[in-house]
């Protein structure tokens, strides 16, 4: 078994001009997939590394420009995501665990899969390195990878926020920190998948959960309600306080598990605000 250590760069929306709108279907755009192949010696076998051209978000938005080398007029050739990541599919082979730091990159490229239509990449195995690392250092709050690479004392040879060498100072996190006796491995599409029915569920309870005034607890009327992707609000008036009331319920996730969270309070705008 091999593990594949990967690490994305994102493009995402930005206002340039009036009038531009986000893709809600595709909030982050992969730019460059960097990866490194280990063996089950955690030996470096293979390095892939790859710039994309985006389509949705064609101009780079000024803080991934800040924060990462990459230009959109840099000369090196792009290529489109679908050709690259059929490429990057082969590279990895079929016994091959997917590895990265943190859920974002992990969320991303299954999220840009799903996006362009590409079904051969398999997300049944995953490793979340952040997280053996967090156990590690009995860390409550997640530390940036640069962090963790000054934690463990790794010589900083390579400039950050590049896909290839960041995946190159998570390998050797990786090695530090990884015990193969241990069962690291999730099923991430099967957890995705739990998720994405748990908040359709949750969607349809949103709207049914109880207006309550603040001040005596009492069950309130609603005489207008609003629902949002992941929110909703109704409000009322307590006839018994003599107060109108402002309810918000919305889905949230603490720690993986995701629940409704309602707030009641004394209504002081007559308006929905986020
Ligand atoms: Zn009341």
């Amino acid at each position: 078994m091999n593990y594949i250590i990967f690490d994305l760069e994102f493009n995402m929306f930005f206002r340039f001009k009036e009038g531009d709108l986000a893709n809600p279907d595709l909030k982050n755009e992969i730019i460059q997939i960097g990866a490194v192949k280990l063996n089950d010696k955690l030996e470096t076998i293979s390095e892939f590394n790859s710039l994309i051209k985006p389509v949705i978000y064609k101009r780079l938005n000024p803080y991934v420009k800040r924060k990462t080398n990459i230009n959109t007029s840099q000369v090196v050739p792009r290529r489109p995501f679908v050709e690259t990541i059929k490429s990057f599919n082969t590279w990895m082979g079929n016994d091959a665990v997917l590895c990265s730091w943190g859920q974002d990159d992990i969320l991303g490229l299954r999220e840009n899969c799903l996006f362009f239509g590409f079904d051969a990449l398999f997300f049944d195995k995953f490793i979340n390195i952040q997280q053996i690392y967090m156990k590690f250092r009995g860390l409550t709050k997640q530390p940036s990878l640069e962090s963790a690479v000054e934690g463990l004392e790794i010589e900083k040879s390579l400039p950050f926020h590049d896909a290839l060498s960041d995946a190159v100072y998570t390998c050797d996190i990786f090695r530090k920190v990884y015990d193969d006796r241990t069962d690291a491995i999730i099923n991430w599409e099967k957890v995705q998948i739990e998720n994405e029915l748990k908040i359709i569920e949750l969607k349809s309870l949103l709207t049914q959960s109880d207006m309550r005034c603040p001040e005596c607890e009492g069950l309130v009327q609603k005489h207008e309600e609003v629902t949002k992707t992941k929110k909703y609000f109704a409000f009322g008036f307590c006839t018994e306080c003599n107060i109108p009331i402002r309810h918000v319920s919305r889905i949230t996730n603490k720690n993986g598990e995701y629940s409704i969270v309602s707030i009641n309070a004394i209504n002081k705008r007559d308006e929905v605000s986020e």
